[in-house]
């Protein structure tokens, strides 16, 4: 069935985007992250293409249910996964699924380290941990207390060392050095206590950017890879920002026109009979809320074919109104498609900015109703 609305994706991007970035760090590997549906882009596709066409060998997700869609969707492939913040590591039954389909825990509380340490199913499994150098949410904090746990367990390797930045999308921000000198302390307590260190990694997106943690020996992107730039943006609604991040964008995201009409000044359309200040066309676009087009688009600018209009009213579960002043029906068909964004990074950006809604959350929101298409 050919259906109006769709994200579309294009895979050809990532191919570049993944260039890009092995230009910006060429010594890291990579530790793709995937998680969200991949940014809503499709976690089994885009890992599948990630992994087959891009040779990355390492996905990041949040939680199992996460990493058990990619073992059990894309079973033939040998990538390893690492769960990174909602582990059930507490649950026996879970624990049975990491140690049975080698999915790596990221360890970051001292009774899921004793758990592990304890188990005989992970005497010789990587063991993975995340430390809080000054996120202050998830992450072990004293790192004394884990070496000696470490040495008394007969552990002798840490298989991967993370940590994440609090402030890595903003420039220039002391927190980012801090929590670099913080990690560096880290590994010289493990290296001095005896326990090798195989893995190491800091950067997200806005790190990268920065050029921050690049002497890690792996790096950790999520979004700067589906193209938009994870730097913060200048609040001035005009202003270009200029970062050295100049991505592709993945996806292109479009809708259909269901119905255009006339309207005149003083007319009321739709949910809360929202007034008309001017003549024009309101066109109905398929596509509202419960597709992940927030409210929070009301009144955000949409060019359709060089023609300007803006969503106007409320923006319904399955619909949403466009207002262009001063054009007539005949300037649009029914059927025809609207796009939100395109591949044009800057109509991506311009959305991003009206609306106050940052670039992760715009992408996160589009729903399971919507098809995903594959470009490649
Ligand atoms: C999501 C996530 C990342 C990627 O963050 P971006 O800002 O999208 O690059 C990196 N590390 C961890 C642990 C994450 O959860």
């Amino acid at each position: 069935m050919r259906v109006g609305r769709a994200l579309a994706v294009n895979l050809n991007h990532l191919s570049y985007n993944f260039e890009q970035l092995k230009k910006l760090c060429p010594s890291p590997e990579i530790l793709f992250m995937v998680k969200a549906d991949a940014y809503g882009h499709g976690l089994i596709v885009v890992t599948h293409f990630a992994y087959h066409e891009l040779a990355i060998n390492n996905f990041g997700v949040a939680s199992l249910e996460e990493a058990m869609s990619l073992r059990e969707n894309l079973k033939d492939d040998q990538f390893e996964i690492y769960v990174c913040s909602d582990t059930h590591f507490y649950l026996e039954q879970h624990r049975e699924f990491y140690s049975s389909k080698r999915i790596f825990p990221v360890l970051s509380s001292m009774c899921d380290l004793d758990v592990f340490l304890q188990s005989s199913n992970f005497k010789h499994f990587p063991l993975c941990l995340k430390f809080n150098t000054g996120m202050n949410r998830l992450g072990l904090k004293d790192c004394a207390q884990v070496i000696q746990k470490c040495l008394a367990a007969g552990r002798r390797s840490v298989y991967h060392l993370m940590s994440h930045f609090a402030c890595a999308s903003s420039v220039g921000n002391e927190r980012n050095t801090e929590q670099s000198d913080k990690f560096l302390e880290i590994k010289k307590l493990f290296k001095d206590s005896g326990i090798d260190v195989e893995r190491t990694s800091l950067a997200n997106s806005g790190a990268i950017e920065q050029g921050l943690a690049m002497a890690e020996n792996f790096v950790r992107p999520g979004l700067m890879l589906y193209g938009p730039s994870a730097l913060e943006r200048i609040q001035d609604k005009n202003e270009v920002p200029k970062n050295k991040w100049q991505g592709r964008m993945l996806s292109s995201f479009k809708s259909n026109i269901i119905k255009v009409f006339k309207a005149n000044k003083g007319d009321e359309v739709g949910y809360g009979a929202t007034l008309v200040r001017d003549a024009g066309v309101v066109v109905i676009l398929a596509l509202g809320y419960g597709d992940g087009l927030s409210t929070r688009f009301e009144n955000v600018q949409i060019n359709h074919r060089g023609m300007l209009g803006t969503f106007f009213g409320r923006i319904n579960m399955d619909m949403a109104q466009i207002f262009f002043k001063g054009k007539s029906v005949s300037d649009f068909k029914v059927g025809e498609e609207i796009e939100i964004w395109n591949e044009d990074m800057q109509s991506f950006l311009k959305l991003s900015r009206q609306s106050q809604i940052i670039p992760y959350e715009i992408l996160c929101q589009i729903s399971s109703r919507i098809p995903r298409l594959y470009i490649k």
